[in-house]
């Protein structure tokens, strides 16, 4: 179960007609969580979350000094002088491969012929490329036999070209720290340090049920006046992109009986999301079923599209009311669901990513609210972006989803946003293509 850090401040129900800020809403909402308990699990399967422990490195990377070309090990000191026009020849005594201890040192006057990723032998200080000796004139000779002797035409200093012992990390190291969102490099990072789990926040479980006569899941047999279940779905990916495991409960009619049974399947969860039954229409019995049954406030907030949302517990478990109309959830959901099952994941930043963008449209805000324009941002020839207004802006059409990448954020007490205006567009998708 979620640990709850605090009680959520909450307004009463009697409040229920306050309007509330979205900043305000969302600091309410994020007070409920924190990261969930640590699980460890194979390095692959991390990727995305967060780590729960300090990574230590046990071993030094690279283990020893090794070659960064294909070339000759040499002594710095023996190749003083050489150039192209006077080469300094050396003997060859032997061949270092990637993957073995190597068998002989460099003494003065020799050379060992060596591979990229092989330890550099004893006494050698440097490696002279190939491309810096006369090896390249004598091509396939080497096949199968190494050369007596190989005239060397650069002048190496100690060190060219041989990637040190710790190079990169040093034994002892603190490498990752808690709290690091695990990416491909620190997946790697955690191979390079020979582990195979690693300890991580683990996912939360995000019940989602949608509420609604009119909902039909899909497959399911749609009567007249009914309409799919669209929200579940969403969400459900929206929960998942983010990092959650979704659990779909369904549809709760709209009856008393119908929610609290769907309710009590959502105890074992780590939060609940409904959709619908939150606005002031007849038949919206979710929130009074929430009322009576947990600690659930409604708010008004300041928010286009989408006003009404519900937040607060059922039995121990934290319960997020999105509004019913398929953009409204959606957009709700990326403003208070996401930072909130991100906070359960351990990460640091919550906030959706937003750059500056220069809006080509017109967009009116009336009402104070802070409004969520469906955009597509795309870079523009000035090394900015802009944001195009795309489909109609209707709380209930998809259509302007799917042409969207973004969301741009027209302030309260902007009325009007005019074309030229920059303004910070949450990016859903970096997709720009
Ligand atoms: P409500 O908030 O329950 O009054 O719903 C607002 C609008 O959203 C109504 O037009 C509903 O039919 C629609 N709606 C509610 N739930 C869903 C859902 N799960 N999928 C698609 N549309 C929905
Ligand atoms: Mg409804």
């Amino acid at each position: 179960m979620t640990q709850l850090v605090a009680a959520p401040a909450i307004r009463a129900w009697e409040d229920a007609d306050r309007m509330v800020g979205v900043d305000e809403a969302r600091e309410a909402i994020l007070a409920a969580f924190a990261p969930l308990p640590a699980i460890t699990l194979p390095i692959l399967d991390a990727l995305g979350m967060v780590l729960a422990e300090e990574v230590v490195a046990g071993v030094a990377i690279p283990p020893f000094p090794n070659s960064a070309m294909d070339g000759f090990a040499v002594r710095a000191i023996d190749t003083i002088g050489a150039s192209f026009e006077t080469p300094i020849r050396l003997r060859v005594i032997g061949e270092a491969p990637a993957g073995y201890a190597p068998r002989v040192s460099v003494g003065p006057g020799t050379a060992v012929r060596i591979m990229t990723g092989a330890p550099v032998p004893e006494g050698a200080d440097a490696v002279v490329r190939f491309e810096e000796t006369d090896e390249v004139e004598r091509p396939g000779e080497h096949n199968g036999h190494v050369a007596d002797a190989v005239g060397i035409r650069w002048a190496a200093k100690p060190g060219d070209n041989v990637r040190p012992a710790s190079e990169d990390v040093a034994a002892g190291d603190v490498v990752l720290r808690g709290g690091a969102h695990l990416r491909p490099a620190e997946i790697g990072m955690l191979a390079a340090l020979g582990r195979t789990h690693v300890l991580v926040h683990r996912r939360p479980r995000v019940a989602i049920l949608a509420t609604g006569d009119e909902v039909v899941d899909p497959g399911d047999p749609l009567g007249p006046g009914q309409i799919r279940n669209s929200n579940s779905s969403t969400v459900a990916a929206l929960v998942r992109r983010c990092g959650g495991e979704p659990v779909l409960l369904g549809v709760a009619r709209d009856t008393t009986a119908a929610l609290r049974a769907k309710l009590r399947e959502a105890q074992r969860a780590d939060v609940v999301i409904t959709t619908g039954g939150v606005s002031t229409g007849d038949y919206d019995l979710v929130k009074h079923v929430l009322r009576m049954e947990g600690a659930v406030a409604l708010w008004q907030v300041r928010i286009k599209p989408g006003k009404p949302l519900a937040f607060g517990r059922i039995g121990g478990v934290p319960l997020l009311g999105l509004p019913g109309n398929p953009v409204a959830a959606a957009v709700a959901f990326e403003q208070f669901g996401r930072p909130a099952i991100r906070r359960l994941l351990g990460h640091r930043a919550l906030g959706i990513p937003t750059v500056p963008a220069r809006l080509l449209d017109r967009v009116e805000n009336r009402g104070g609210r802070r409004h969520f324009v469906r955009v597509r941002v795309e870079p523009d020839e000035l090394g900015g972006y802009t944001a195009r207004v795309v489909g109609a802006q209707g709380a209930g059409v998809l259509t302007s989803l799917l042409l969207g990448n973004a969301l741009l954020v027209v302030p309260e007490d902007v009325s009007v946003a005019e074309p030229g205006m920059v303004l910070p567009a949450q990016m859903l998708d970096w997709d720009l293509g």
